[in-house]
C-alpha cells in the first residue's frame, strides 16, 4: 500500500496546476457568462498533453497512466468545471475509443491531430431525445450498409464538443432486430453531408463547454470507420463510461476543492458579531466536513483508476467513485454558498458557478441512479 504519488505524478500535477491557475481559472467567469468555449487556453493545452491523456505517445499523445489522468482532470476541474468537461469529455469520450479500439491505420489517421488539439475536440454521441440512461432499448439512430458505405439516420442530443469536433464517434443500431449485438460505434466527420450540429444549448452550469444537438440526414461514411467489430458498440461504451465516470468523478474533486478554498479564505477573512466567521462552530463544521469528503472522495477516484492502470475489472469501484465524488461536489458547493452567505449567492464570488457546475456531474455520464443500479447488481451479484 502506497499512499504517495510518484515524483513523476508530482511533477505533472505541479505543471498541469500552473497551467490551470494561469490560463483558465483567471477567466472562468467570463467564459462562463459568455457560454464560449476558452479556445486560447485549449490551443496551448495540445503540447503540454492535456489533449493526449489517453493516446500513446506513438501516435503523440502523453499516454499517461489513470491516475496521472485523473489529477490533470481535477486540476481542471479546481480551475474551472466548464473547460475541465470539454477536456474530459475530449479525451475520456472523444479519443479513448480510439485508442482503445481502432485499427492501426485508424488510430494513425486520427489520433495525431486529436493529440494536438490541431485537429479540433473530440465527441461522443450516445444520447439521443428519447434515450439517455437506457441505450440498449432507446437507440434510434440506425446505420445500414450501403455498398461501400454506413448510411446514417437519426438525433443525437446533448453532445459535448460537437461544434468542435472533426469526429464524432458516433453509437448507431446496426441491427434492427435490438438485442446487446445490436449496436456499433461509427466515426463520423464532423464536415460530413448531411450532419446538422444544433446551436449550442443553454445550459445551467458548465457552460463553458458545448453542448448540442445533432440530426443525421442520410450521412454516409465509409464502412472501415466502424471500430472494432459490427455489434460491439454497447460493450465498447460501456467500458469507455466506466472510465469516463473515474474522469466525472476526479472533476468533481476539483469543483469542491475549489469551493472549498473560497469558503475557507473568506471565513477566515469574513467578521460577524465580533470575531471571525471561521471562529464559530457551525463554519468549522462545515468546513471539517468538506475536508473529509474531499479526501475521501480522491481516494476513491485513485483507487479506481489505480484498478483501472493494472488491468483489473474496476466498473463497480468507478461508480462508486463517480456516485460519491459527484454527490461530494454538490454539497460542498452548495455549503460553500451557505458560508459566504448573500456573497455566495452573487456571480462576483465563484462558488454559485461552482455550484450550477457540481450540479450536472450527478447526470452526465451515468445519472446517480444508474450507478447505484451499477453498484447494487455488483453488491447483489444479479448478472
Ligand atoms: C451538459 C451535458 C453534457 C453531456 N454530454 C454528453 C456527451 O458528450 N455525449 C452523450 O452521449 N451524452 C451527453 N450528455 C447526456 C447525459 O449523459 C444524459 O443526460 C444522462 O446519461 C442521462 O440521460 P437522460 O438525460 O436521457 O435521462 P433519463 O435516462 O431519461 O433519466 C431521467 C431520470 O430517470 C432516472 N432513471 C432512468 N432509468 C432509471 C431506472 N431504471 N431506475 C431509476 N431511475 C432511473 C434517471 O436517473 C434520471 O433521474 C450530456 C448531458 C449534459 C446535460
Amino acid at each position: 500500500m502506497e499512499f504517495n504519488l510518484t515524483d513523476e505524478q508530482r511533477m505533472w500535477q505541479s505543471a498541469v496546476h500552473d497551467f490551470c491557475e494561469r490560463e483558465i481559472k483567471p477567466n472562468a467567469a467570463e467564459f462562463d457568462a459568455s457560454a464560449q468555449l476558452n479556445q486560447e487556453a485549449f490551443r496551448k493545452m495540445g503540447p503540454l498533453g492535456l489533449l493526449g491523456l489517453n493516446i500513446p505517445e506513438a501516435y503523440g499523445g502523453a499516454g499517461v497512466d489513470a491516475i496521472s489522468a485523473a489529477i490533470a482532470i481535477e486540476e481542471c476541474g479546481w480551475a474551472d468545471g466548464g473547460t475541465a468537461l470539454s477536456v474530459a469529455a475530449h479525451n475520456g469520450l472523444g479519443c479513448t475509443p480510439i485508442a482503445q479500439y481502432g485499427t492501426e491505420q485508424q488510430k494513425e489517421r486520427w489520433l495525431p491531430g486529436l493529440a494536438s488539439g490541431e485537429g479540433g475536440l473530440g465527441a461522443l454521441a450516445l444520447t439521443e431525445p428519447a434515450a439517455g440512461s437506457d441505450l440498449v432499448g432507446g437507440i434510434q439512430t440506425k446505420a445500414k450498409k450501403d455498398g461501400d458505405s454506413w448510411v446514417i439516420n437519426g438525433s443525437k442530443a446533448w453532445i459535448t464538443n460537437a461544434s468542435y469536433a472533426p469526429l464524432i464517434v458516433t453509437l448507431c443500431r446496426t441491427d434492427p432486430a435490438g438485442g446487446s449485438k445490436s449496436l456499433s460505434l461509427i466515426v463520423v466527420p464532423g464536415y460530413a453531408k448531411g450532419l446538422h450540429i444544433h446551436p449550442q444549448e443553454k445550459k445551467m452550469g458548465v457552460r463553458a463547454s458545448p453542448t448540442h444537438a445533432l440530426t443525421y440526414e442520410n450521412v454516409r461514411v465509409p464502412l472501415d470507420h466502424l471500430l472494432g467489430e459490427e455489434g460491439d458498440g454497447l460493450y465498447q461504451t460501456l467500458a469507455i463510461l466506466d472510465g469516463g465516470r473515474i474522469s466525472i468523478g476526479a472533476l468533481s474533486v476539483g469543483l469542491a476543492r475549489a469551493a472549498h478554498e473560497e469558503s475557507i479564505r473568506y471565513a477566515k477573512e469574513r467578521v460577524a458579531f465580533g470575531k471571525p466567521i471561521a471562529k464559530r462552530q457551525a463554519i468549522q463544521w462545515m468546513i471539517a466536513d468538506a475536508a473529509c469528503r474531499i479526501d475521501a472522495a480522491r481516494l476513491l477516484v485513485y483507487k479506481a483508476a489505480w484498478m483501472k492502470e493494472r488491468g483489473e475489472f474496476f466498473n463497480r469501484e468507478a461508480a462508486i467513485a463517480k456516485l460519491f465524488a459527484t454527490e461530494m461536489a454538490e454539497e460542498v458547493s452548495r455549503n460553500a454558498i451557505q458560508i459566504l452567505g448573500s456573497y455566495g449567492y452573487s456571480q462576483e464570488y465563484p462558488v454559485e458557478r461552482i455550484y450550477r457546475d457540481a450540479r450536472l456531474m450527478t447526470i452526465g455520464e451515468g445519472t446517480s441512479e444508474v450507478q447505484r443500479m451499477v453498484i447494487a447488481k455488483r453488491e447483489l451479484g444479479d448478472e
